[in-house]
């Protein structure tokens, strides 16, 4: 009787599940009365962008209930018309399905909506956790929900709720700092993303994700695996008591449920290890129903539905089906299962055969096959996908406006934190002669990080938009010199500001010691360098050059995390500045600079002396900081 489809009527009545005026329960449970067993998996199952582009009838044949676009894949014209022609190509795919279900569009809108060319760029969420702003960090995610969906995605994978506890992580700069506290109090990103309850289905609104359920943050380092290609830290092994993890781990989702409503959770790469004991012994949280069905359903009640991460399934234990089994019965309600050749030979096309004999083997019960479909269906519903399935293109004008950069600006100006500022080097004058230096002065790329064009970001990754150079050029009055290596003359009396840093980065890419990859196309061929939290020995140079030839220097790290300052090298150094990823509006460093803002930011994360004092946070017994978590000189 479950594969007799029930065809919906020819005539002129709606039916219930049609029907705009009937509550969003009773529609998703006539739709469901309706579906076949093929259906209900299809809604379950997410291909990428590049699984159907070619041809958008796998949607319809396979009644896929949803697409993605993971970092970095974007339409061959990457303008927000063609995002949206995109995006309404696969919908009408969907559309011409028996039962005209729409699909959702999900993409990594993690610092506004990095992927499309254009858009506003804001800084990553460690700037954020600096600015210690809630309702800036809600109007940020306002916009970058507008963004997103003006250009047609109705779905942000964000915000990462993880508190970062080491900063070797690749992912630290995804965390808004290393206290639960901090990383609830930004959770406002959720209402700004998603509105009040209600307000889904407007044209400037978009479903969040919380991610990465739970203890993406908090896995510890693996001496074992430097070296052998393995990232030491990210997907690791969260191995702590399971109060730690409740409190670390797990805490952050309680309002991001509650008080926020966020619509959909995305479960961790990492693993739970409660007992302290063998690597053996730990549970993938793809695998976890303690956590994922007992937890995040059935105590917190949490509505929304669950979301693997990228082929997240394929980590658990045993051949695909165990694998799929255990992810489904654990409580996961849609599969992120790219196919993506020759890189993942199979996908979504051996999902979807696996879970349906599954569920003919009666080894998955329909109840649990209907409370994934049922959670899905009512975000579509929630959404307004039924009734207004193609891009609403009316604030497409506003990507990228002026206003929108101006709010990115003001965050960059908040997220500045002043770490130093001997005989107020700061703020400088705006008559001063100013020398520029340093890898990151002048180098967007490198300002925006990872997952921004391409999921790792890269140094020739050019957005519109200001570096940090450019807003000092524009806010300076006096001359103003810029020698990236600092080998051009120092005019007399110039004061010196050397803007130091990382390269681009995402994910284990980023943990000190990881594997040197030269994958990415972000960075045009270029090998990508180990990432460390030292400073390059360019940057080191540029900064003691400047800094003995000029009247007072400043030195500004643009980074993800906190970087490695030597004794020796601070001593030099006049004023110190954490300017995080700031993003587009880079120029925003000028607005501080130059005293037009007052410092206001507060280090969202502990800055240590050496990385061997990693992992270091506050409360630690042994707390020997440079700079102590929550420190920041204000000049207000
Ligand atoms: C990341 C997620 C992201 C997903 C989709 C994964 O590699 O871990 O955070 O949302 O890709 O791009």
């Amino acid at each position: 009787a479950l594969l007799q489809p029930s065809s919906p009527a020819a005539g002129d009545d709606p039916l219930p599940y049609q029907d705009p005026t009937l509550p969003t329960a009773q529609r998703v449970s006539d739709l469901l009365g309706r579906m076949t067993l093929a259906e209900k998996i299809g809604q379950m199952t997410q291909a990428e962008r590049i699984d159907v582009d070619a041809d958008p009838s796998l949607i319809t044949t396979n009644a896929l209930g949803s697409v993605l676009s993971g970092g970095g894949s974007v339409p061959a014209s990457n303008t927000p018309e063609a995002w949206a022609d995109m995006v309404d190509r696969y919908q009408r795919a969907a559309l011409d399905t028996r039962l005209g279900i729409p699909l959702i569009y999900g993409v990594d809108s993690v610092h506004g909506h990095g992927n499309l060319l254009g858009a506003t760029v804001f800084p990553h969420n460690i700037g954020l956790g600096a600015t210690r702003d809630p309702k800036l960090v809600e109007k940020i995610g306002h916009i970058t929900a507008e963004e997103t969906r003006a250009s047609g995605p109705q779905w942000a994978f964000a915000p990462c709720v993880c508190v970062a506890r080491d900063d070797r992580w690749g992912r630290t700069y995804e965390s808004y700092g290393e206290t639960p506290r901090l990383v609830k109090s930004m959770e406002t990103s959720i209402d700004g993303l998603q509105g009040k309850p209600g307000q889904l289905d407007h044209a400037d609104r978009v479903l969040a994700t919380a991610k990465h359920f739970a203890g993406d943050g908090l896995t510890s380092y693996d001496e074992s695996a430097a070296g052998t290609g393995a990232y030491p830290i990210d997907q690791g092994i969260d191995r702590v008591t399971r109060k730690e993890f409740d409190k670390l781990a797990l805490s952050p989702y309680v309002p991001a449920i509650k008080k926020h409503h966020v619509g959909s959770v995305m479960p961790s790469f990492s693993s739970t290890d409660f007992n302290g004991g063998s690597t053996a012994d730990a549970v993938k949280m793809h695998g976890n129903k303690q956590l994922i069905t007992g937890w995040l359903k059935n105590q917190q009640k949490f509505k929304g539905f669950v979301i693997t991460d990228w082929r997240g399934i394929r980590q658990l234990p045993g051949d695909y089906r165990a694998q799929v089994k255990a992810a489904v019965l654990a409580g996961i309600d849609m599969y992120m299962e790219p196919i993506q050749a020759p890189n993942n030979p199979t996908g979504w096309d051996e999902f979807i055969p696996t879970l349906t004999d599954l569920v003919g083997d009666g080894e998955v019960p329909m109840a649990r096959i209907d409370d994934a479909v049922s959670r899905i269906l009512k975000a579509k519903f929630d959404l307004g996908l039924f009734e207004h399935p193609l891009t609403d293109r009316t604030h497409i004008g506003d990507i990228g406006s002026k206003a929108h950069r101006a709010v990115a600006r003001r965050a960059v100006a908040e997220s500045q934190v002043l770490l130093r500022n001997k005989q107020r080097t700061l703020p400088l004058k705006a008559k001063d002669t100013v020398y520029v230096a340093g890898s990151n002065a002048d180098n967007i790329g490198n300002q925006a990080g990872g997952w921004t064009l391409t999921w790792q970001g890269g140094s020739t990754n050019v957005v519109p938009g200001q570096t940090i150079l450019d807003g000092i050029e524009k806010a300076a009055k006096g001359d103003v010199v810029y020698s990236v290596d600092a080998s051009k003359r120092v005019p007399r009396k110039a004061v010196g500001v050397v803007v130091v840093g990382e390269t681009p980065y995402a994910e284990g890419f980023g943990d000190v010691g990881g594997p040197q990859w030269a994958y990415d196309p972000g960075d045009a061929g270029q090998p990508r360098q180990k990432q460390t939290m030292e400073l390059s020995k360019a940057d080191k140079q540029a900064v003691r050059t400047v800094c003995a030839r000029t009247v007072s220097c400043t030195v500004l790290v643009v980074s993800g995390r906190p970087m490695i300052i030597p004794p020796a090298l601070l001593t030099q150094t006049d004023a110190l500045v954490a300017s995080w990823l700031p993003g587009s509006e880079g120029g925003g460093v000028a607005d501080v600079l130059y005293g037009r803002s007052p410092f206001i930011g507060k280090l969202p994360v502990t800055w240590p002396r050496t990385v061997a004092q990693e992992p270091i946070n506050v409360g630690d017994k042994q707390y020997n900081p440079l700079y102590r978590y929550g420190f920041g000189l204000s000049t207000r």
